[in-house]
């Protein structure tokens, strides 16, 4: 079934853009090009996402967002305007699950609601992963190998779901970086390296298993023993 995100942004050849590009990637869209016919529609409750422009007619895009807030804890990222840091922070504080500054890069408006959709799925779901006799528990927050706890940090812990979750499939260094550590993370890819280090000392180093492999100049796979 296609996600439904709903665009509400003034300038028509902006929402017409994004229109056509969530269109491609699958997803399907509604328009609205004032902050009042916004948020009847948001108030629907039929859209698993919102991109909403913080400038808009009849009701500014703040306004829209809090009174969405009464009502939904559906993911919003807020259109800013450049070098408006006011709307970034005050956007952030009244419930908007993040921001992107126009103009913008469609891969990166790509990347951000992608990132949004999977911490509210996340979230809800409850998923026992496993590998060998790896098995890692969403909901409780758990890692387990045969009935031994596992102690992981949270970063650790999410590189791990994200392998688990791509089981048998290698995962490049970029995509590991872009969805465990976020699109904005700005540091070195060997950060990457770093945290497969940590993991195979907690895991295939104590329990004398091989589950995460290397795949030379690819990336990693985990795979069940
Ligand atoms: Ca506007």
């Amino acid at each position: 079934m296609s996600l439904k995100i709903l665009i509400i942004e003034d300038e028509e050849k902006i929402a017409r853009f994004i229109e056509l590009e969530l269109g491609y990637e699958g997803y399907l869209t509604t328009k609205a090009f004032d902050g009042r016919t916004g948020l009847e529609l948001a108030e629907t409750g039929e859209f698993d996402l919102i991109l909403l422009d913080v400038m808009l007619p009849k009701m500014s895009g703040m306004e829209v967002l809090r009174r969405i807030r009464r009502v939904s804890s559906v993911p919003v990222i807020l259109l800013t305007a450049r070098d408006s840091v006011i709307d970034k922070v005050s956007g952030l504080d009244s419930g908007a699950n993040d921001y992107i500054t126009k103009p913008f890069a469609i891969e990166e408006l790509l990347a951000r609601i992608r990132n949004a959709l999977r911490l509210v799925n996340r979230s809800e779901q409850s998923e026992i992963l496993s590998a060998g006799g790896l098995q890692l528990d969403t909901s409780r927050h758990t890692v387990n190998y045969m009935d031994t706890a596992i102690d992981l940090t949270k970063r650790e812990f999410d590189l791990l779901y994200f392998l688990l979750k791509n089981k048998d499939l290698v995962v490049s260094r970029e995509t590991l970086l872009e969805n465990v550590w976020g699109y904005d993370y700005a540091g070195d890819t060997n950060v990457v390296d770093v945290y497969i280090r940590f993991l195979r000392g907690k895991i295939d180093e104590v329990f004398g298993i091989k589950l995460i492999h290397t795949v030379r100049g690819v990336g990693y796979v985990i795979k069940d023993e």
